[in-house]
């Protein structure tokens, strides 16, 4: 049981964030949510896991595009056993038409928030003498795409920081490790389900299979659950010697 641990998930209003939020509280753990919003529904959403779960849940706004914010949040939370870097955004451009902005934005969010809420929370798991960092990387850290050159290129950082913040915690009882997900069935990606179904004049499970499960050789997402049951799996005594490695969740997309 993860009792009396504490986490902090960066980016978990929604999607993958929230659904590992739920596994950890519900194996014991002490959440902290967080996003840019600050609305009444974020707050709520803490008070929900802990009504349902028992544990002590909050939510704690920051932005993860921000250094100082990134370092506030986990210094806000006061303790930070497990670290679950989450926060993500995407945009898809040919990369001579990539738009600057949303370069640095990706690049800040996907990938140096984790090294900023790392070098906040190391201390904490060092002081307390035991710690978690999980990075959710994704097939994306393994494997390109066209026109993803900005998440690709922090994907892929993601996984080189991971390797080296876990060689560099290696006589200490932390791990750092990255989940990397192929297509997972989010809110998002399920808004984006009708409309893909009306422009290729598709049924529903034809263009989940054929057109966004494409390189998914399941032909089936993977659900925000599974990605939560591999995070309390990382925190587990049994991974205790797994890191500085990567865990895909992707129905086999890496092994093609
Ligand atoms: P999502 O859009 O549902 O969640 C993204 C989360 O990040 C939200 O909680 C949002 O509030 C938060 N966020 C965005 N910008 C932020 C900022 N500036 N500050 C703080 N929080 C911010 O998407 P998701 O699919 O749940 O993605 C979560 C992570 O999983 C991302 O890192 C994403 O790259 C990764 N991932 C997703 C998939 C997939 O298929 N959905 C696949 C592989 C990897």
């Amino acid at each position: 049981s993860l009792k009396g641990k504490t986490a902090v998930i960066t980016g978990s209003n929604s999607g993958i964030g929230l659904g590992i939020a739920w596994e950890l509280a519900r194996a014991g753990a002490d959440v902290v949510l967080n996003s840019f919003t600050d609305r009444e529904e974020d707050h709520a959403l803490a008070d929900e896991i802990a009504r349902e779960t028992g544990v002590y849940a909050r939510y704690i706004k920051a932005d993860m595009s921000k250094g100082d914010d990134c370092r506030a949040l986990i210094e806000s939370a006061g303790t930070c056993d497990i670290l679950v870097n989450n926060a993500g955004i995407q945009h898809v451009a040919p990369i001579d038409e990539f738009p600057v902005d949303k370069w640095d934005a990706i690049i800040a969010i996907n990938m140096n928030s984790a090294f900023h809420t790392t070098a906040a929370a190391l201390p904490m798991m060092r002081k307390a003498g035991w710690g978690r960092v999980v990075n959710i990387a994704s097939a994306h850290g393994l494997t390109a795409s066209p026109y993803k050159a900005a998440y690709v290129a922090a994907k892929h950082g993601v996984v080189g920081m991971t390797k080296t913040v876990a060689l560099e915690t290696a006589q200490e009882p932390i791990t750092c490790n990255a989940i990397c997900p192929g297509y997972v069935l989010t809110p998002l990606v399920e808004a984006q389900i009708p409309n893909t179904m009306e422009k290729y004049d598709m049924g529903r499970e034809e263009v989940i299979k054929q057109v966004m499960l494409e390189r998914q050789p399941s032909k089936e997402f993977a659900t925000v659950e599974q990605l939560g049951g591999t995070c309390v799996f990382l925190c587990s005594d049994a991974a205790a010697q797994i890191t500085g490695t990567t865990i895909s969740v992707d129905g086999g997309w890496t092994a093609l």
